[in-house]
């Protein structure tokens, strides 16, 4: 071989956009938005790459939360990289172009005090309402509570929507400040850019427009909560600025991945303000509405393309079946097979869908589900289902009915009641209860624990030991 053949073959080049784009699906929009998009790639070495960004802010910022998972995804384009490495190279920040195209704008602007502040904070997507918002079992309450505070019906202030990513909590967010920007001053925002917002206005000596600019909103939509985990300082303002807007009767929603009590590092007057409104929360979407989703989509796309686009119902049953997480995986993967379809314009089979979808269905998260825990744990304490989920309360089967709900616990989102249902309409407490007595015995019990081990091992790997 060539010496130049092995040179070339060394030196891979990185698409740094592919790989801000995988990040971007990975961290979501506002991350990527905030942060991601401001990294670049300078230089790339053996087994290291340097990227460049335009503050220490961001950097030290990057660093003590996304470096693990920049790096994982750069590994998978490239193995060797073992380490990241930042350079700051101040740019000449772009939002003074922003503000000077908007001065214009800003007379019709209900706020103007910042003058890019629009932009920068209220970034409500107009794709993401009340109409297209689909409801089921899992997401009602949700979308109910949030339909009476954008009609103004309700006291329930704040309003605090919890749930796991991609479920609909960022579209609920946006569907009231879609609706209540009509008539009142809105400001939707994610957590993450109001602390940026914070520091800078620090320390620009702005601080005071940053006040008056949040005390002067009539609703506050603030996204992903559980990321607002900052310094004192800015809980305090944080603090201030919530008590100022509710006594003066603004609205405020909040949406986060769990609820108020397992937020860390909040302090615990606000986690308490959160739990002084309604909570509520948003599960996984259950079969019957994963199904909605895709058919709703698949028309929407059809009405797009104006194609007569054929997902065979063999198809949007499979799809329905296996992406079982979120929502967003869900309109991921229906995306992707459309996109198949139009290319090589033909109605893709189901062994197509399942190539097309491949990493979507190899996640572990999606086949760990209540009813494969269940035959696991049956086969490991050689039971069967029925007597599992008998009344029966003979003591080999009540371990295993204990172990397997402890197990689906842990190992899947699903709440206590729904846990209940799943097995044979167990009340909530019988649950709680079985969770505790496993948790106990792990502590005293060295079988017990190492059987958990294989268990979860199986339920989540397929492996033994
Ligand atoms: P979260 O903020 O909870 O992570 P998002 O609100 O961003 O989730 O939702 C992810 C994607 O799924 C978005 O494209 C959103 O429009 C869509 N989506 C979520 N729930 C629904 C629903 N019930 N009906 C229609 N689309 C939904
Ligand atoms: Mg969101």
């Amino acid at each position: 071989m060539s010496n130049s053949a092995n040179k070339s073959f060394d030196k891979i080049i990185l698409d740094w956009k592919l790989i801000q784009s995988e990040l971007k699906l990975k961290l979501g929009i506002d991350v990527y938005e905030s942060w991601v998009k401001k990294i670049n790639l300078l230089e790339e070495f053996n087994n290291y790459i340097l990227l460049t960004v335009p503050t220490r802010f961001i950097r030290d910022w990057i660093t003590s939360r996304y470096l693990d998972q920049i790096l994982q995804t750069i590994k998978k384009h490239k193995k060797q990289i073992i380490r990241i490495e930042f350079k700051v190279i101040e740019t000449k920040d772009d939002n003074d172009k922003k503000s000077f195209d908007l001065k214009k704008f800003d007379d019709d602007k209900k706020i103007s005090f910042i003058k890019d502040s629009h932009l920068q904070y209220s970034r409500i997507d107009p794709n993401k309402r009340f109409e297209n918002f689909l409801i089921g079992f899992s997401n009602k309450i949700a979308f109910e509570a949030s339909l009476k505070v954008s009609e103004n019906i309700s006291s329930y202030n704040p309003l605090y929507i919890y749930g796991g990513v991609g479920l609909g909590k960022t579209h609920l967010l946006n569907s009231i400040g879609h609706e209540m920007d009509k008539i009142k001053k809105v400001m939707f925002i994610s957590a993450e850019r109001f602390m940026y917002q914070f520091v800078k206005s620090i320390k620009s000596n702005d601080m005071v427009k940053f006040k008056d600019y949040f005390r002067n909103t009539d609703v506050l939509l603030i996204d992903d909560i559980q990321f607002m985990n900052g310094k004192e300082a800015m809980q305090e303002e944080f603090f201030h600025t919530f008590n100022a807007l509710l006594d003066k009767g603004s609205q405020i929603v909040v949406s986060a991945d769990r609820p108020p009590n397992k937020l860390s590092r909040i302090q615990e007057r606000i986690k308490s303000r959160f739990s002084g409104g309604l909570v509520v929360d948003i599960q996984k979407p259950e079969y019957d509405l994963r199904r909605k989703i895709i058919n709703h989509k698949i028309n929407e796309l059809i009405n797009l393309y104006s194609d007569k686009l054929d997902i065979t119902d063999e198809i949007q049953d499979f799809i329905s079946d296996k992406i079982s997480t979120n929502v967003r995986e869900l309109v991921g993967a229906i995306n992707r097979i459309v996109s198949f379809s139009r290319i090589y314009n033909k109605r893709p089979s189901l062994s197509e869908t399942k190539i097309i979808l491949k990493d979507l269905l190899n996640l572990t998260e999606n086949n760990v589900t209540i009813d494969s825990i269940q035959t696991i744990v049956c086969k490991f304490f050689k039971i069967s289902k029925n007597e599992m989920l008998s009344s029966r309360r003979s003591r080999y089967l009540v371990r295993p009915r204990q172990t397997a709900i402890y197990l689906t616990k842990i190992l899947t989102t699903k709440s206590l009641p729904e846990i209940g249902r799943e097995f044979s309409n167990r009340d909530h407490t019988t649950i709680i209860h079985s969770v505790k007595t496993i948790e106990k015995l792990k502590e005293k019990n060295p079988d017990m624990n190492e059987n958990i081990n294989k268990l979860k091992n199986i339920i989540l790997y397929n492996k033994e030991g």
